[in-house]
């Protein structure tokens, strides 16, 4: 299975991209995820990225498709992977159709999950980080056992910079203007399945796993 999810910052991608390459057994390929590894290394790479990523900004196409051009050429996607964040805006969707002609692969299913603006801004606020691991938190909805403490490492819980609310309004911004149209692109090519992100999580697995088994 190759497959892509889409939706707007905070709507949750992340917690449904684990449903599906549990469900595939297929390789997650977040490129905020990407990026926010090369953060922590001497990477000039990663400082370029930070500069952008930090004030909820896109980086730059050539960087962004690079990244993933690399990525596609490692032995675990070979059979199949599930995008998260990728594509952005409709030249990286381009550049995505090239690697998959190159390859000579194609996406089968490219899931929209969809939610009020007025959601988003509470989940994205709320939301906190392990600063070990990555798991993710929020203040109300998903609170850890001990205040600011990873329940799976003891890890501290941080708020992502570009979590922050100055720079949520941006991000929705951004996605409005340029990740959208790449909502239409994809239905125009019959590969969209819409997916309602405002209702909690087992309903959208539910929504999910009756899609999929259409698809299968
Ligand atoms: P995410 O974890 O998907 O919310 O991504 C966090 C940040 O990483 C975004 O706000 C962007 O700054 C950057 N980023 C992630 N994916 C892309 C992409 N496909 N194109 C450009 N920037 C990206
Ligand atoms: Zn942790």
């Amino acid at each position: 299975m190759r497959l892509i999810i889409m939706g707007p910052p905070g709507v949750g991608k992340g917690a449904k991209s684990k449903l599906l390459i549990k469900q595939y057994q297929i390789p997650h390929i977040s490129t905020g995820d990407i990026f926010r590894e090369l953060f922590s290394g001497d990477y000039e790479i990663g400082k370029i990225a930070k500069s952008y990523v930090d004030r909820g900004a896109l980086v730059p196409d050539d960087i962004t498709n690079e990244i993933v051009r690399q990525r596609l050429n490692q032995a675990d996607v070979q059979k199949g992977f599930l995008f998260d964040g990728y594509p952005r805006n409709i030249e990286q969707a381009e550049a995505l159709e090239q690697f998959m002609k190159d390859k000579g692969w194609k996406i089968d299913a490219v899931f929209n999950v969809q939610a009020d603006d007025n959601i988003l801004v509470k989940r994205i606020s709320g939301r906190r980080v392990c600063k070990t691991c990555g798991a993710v938190y929020h203040i109300e909805n998903n609170k850890p056992k001990v205040e600011g403490i990873c329940d799976l490492d003891g890890g501290k819980l941080i708020q992502r910079v570009d979590d922050r609310e100055e720079t949520i309004s941006h991000r929705i911004k951004i996605y409005q203007q340029q990740t959208k149209p790449v909502i239409s692109w994809y239905e125009d090519k019959n590969l969209l399945v819409h997916i309602d992100g405002s209702k909690d999580i087992n309903h959208t697995n539910e929504q999910i796993m009756k899609v999929l088994g259409e698809i299968n």
